[in-house]
């Protein structure tokens, strides 16, 4: 520990601004920031929205340095945020290691490479890159992603004590085994002007068997709800439009605070901020979704006419084996009782097919569901073994054969009811936030008009023609065609 380090405040956020402070110090000693130099940071990000919100708090930090971002991963400094629900989320960021470290021993000795996110908190993960990847500088979890300005600081100290003692290692790992506190106030980036998610809690406690990220993401911690109601404000001051509230299982906001507070009161108060048009949430658990959270939905007009509900399975004996503690029949009657609180609600879902132990009967039964509910959308997954998890451990794993087979007769069935849900707003008029320039913005800079692509209140996209300086508001378009999971619209 360097006398710069004992120096530092122990609480937060006030040591990280001090270590944010030291980085660009030593930076602009080395001469690559400041009169006209500007380091450039990239980073990569596999996974869910947690996981791209974590990006963007990591982003506020390095800009705040003075970093500058860069879409290549030929940078002076990249980080990989990874993401470990399923096997292949693991493997694809091994080849992009690969790529990265090449890009170092030949072009750039000095690059600085980092790794995080859910991945590093596996042991097993942690111990393959220390011996397979020497290359890369950085090592933390998803519990301390926070203190990315200290383990970068740490690391540029190494490296300058390395000139005058050779044999110093400089790479900094600081993986925390737990969940501490929350910490707020740190800078932060958000990717858009017009529509940003915003954490309202960490973790989960549900242990769901088949999923991992309780062992990554922590025991469940709640923000104080006068912080997400600061940060809205500010967000919705600055023309922000719409806020996708998150967490693992946002349901269970509130447990653990001090204040008494649940999450269909948190929405109530957000629901009502100045400025604010649209309001969305992921993730719900089916068996925390409250009757008050049903008429908190029904009550505000800026929350959107959209949840996301995952099912995971149609047979109340396979729910029970995956630890979800609620039936199918449970499941139907909180449907129910969405729509006949809002009839023009948009459900859609998260199946998995052949979890351990599943039979044609069960599998049946998931079907059967899905005919009932007729989701809008479902995202649909075979079964990923995750090494930990209780059901990694069962002996009665399903034949992929057996697990393709279905998982095409899933598919055949969700299309064509999100098909035939989607083809009921042809010809009526919608509200529609602008995102992005559309699939072919052509190369005519002339054209006024050009293919834009926007999202309904019930969170389907829209492709219509309109013109660019149209991206990040609210306009109205009338539903022209349906094509199964997206429309074609005209601006009105
Ligand atoms: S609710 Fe279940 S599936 Fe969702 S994050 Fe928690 S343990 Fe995983």
């Amino acid at each position: 520990m360097n006398e710069d380090t004992n120096k530092a405040p122990l609480t937060e956020p006030e040591r990280q601004m001090y270590f944010i402070e030291g980085c660009r110090k030593i930076l602009e000693e080395q001469g690559v920031l400041g009169e006209g130099k500007t380091p450039v940071y990239h980073i990569s990000t596999f996974g869910c929205q947690m996981n791209f919100r974590d990006s963007e708090k990591l982003a506020g930090v390095l800009e705040s340095i003075g970093y500058r971002p860069v879409d290549s991963e030929k940078a002076d400094l990249v980080l990989y945020n990874t993401c470990t629900v399923r096997e292949n989320a693991s493997t694809r960021v091994y080849g992009r290691i690969g790529y990265v470290g090449k890009i170092k021993k030949e072009n750039n000795p000095s690059m600085i490479i980092g790794i995080c996110g859910c991945m590093m908190q596996e042991p097993d993960e942690v111990e393959k890159m220390k011996k397979s990847y020497s290359f890369i500088d950085i090592i933390f979890g998803t519990h301390n992603s926070y203190k990315i300005a200290e383990l970068l600081y740490t690391l540029l100290m190494n490296r300058k004590a390395k000139e005058k003692k050779p044999s110093l290692k400089t790479r900094v790992i600081d993986v925390q085994k737990e969940a501490t506190g929350i910490v707020e106030d740190l800078p932060v980036k958000y990717d858009s002007s017009f529509r940003a998610g915003v954490n309202i809690m960490y973790g989960c406690d549900n242990f769901c068997t088949y999923c991992i990220v309780p062992y990554v993401r922590g025991r469940e911690r709640s923000r104080r709800s006068c912080d997400i109601i600061r940060e809205v404000e500010e967000l919705a001051k600055k023309g922000v439009k719409e806020i996708m509230l998150l967490g693992q299982n946002v349901n269970s906001y509130g447990k653990g605070l001090d204040e008494k507070i649940s999450f269909a009161e948190l929405l109530d108060k957000l629901a009502t901020i100045k400025g604010l048009q649209r309001l969305r949430f992921m993730t719900s658990h089916p068996k925390d979704l409250s009757d008050d959270l049903i008429k908190v939905m029904a009550k505000h007009k800026t929350i959107c006419r959209h949840i996301h509900l995952p099912l995971q399975s149609g047979s109340s004996r396979l729910l029970k084996r995956m630890n979800r503690h609620y039936t199918k029949e449970d499941f139907l009657s909180i449907v129910k009782k969405l729509r006949d609180a809002m009839p023009d609600i948009t459900i859609t879902t998260d199946i998995i097919v052949g979890f351990p132990g599943e039979t044609e009967e069960d599998f049946s039964e998931t079907l059967d569901v899905c005919e009932t509910v007729s989701f809008d959308s479902a995202f649909t997954f075979i079964y990923s073994k995750r090494t930990g998890t209780p059901a990694a451990t069962f002996d009665d794993q399903v034949p992929e054969n057996v697990v393709k087979e279905r998982f095409d007769r899933l598919l055949n069935v969700v299309a064509r009811c999100s098909a035939t849900n989607a083809s009921r707003l042809v010809g009526t008029e919608k509200e529609v936030l602008v995102e992005t320039e559309g699939r072919d913005p052509g190369t005519d800079e002339q054209k006024q008009e050009i293919e834009l692509t926007g999202r309904l209140g019930n969170n389907l996209l829209v492709h219509f023609e309109g013109s660019k300086d149209l991206i990040g508001e609210i306009v109205k378009v009338k539903i022209e065609e349906c094509k199964d999971f997206y429309y074609i619209g005209k601006l009105i």
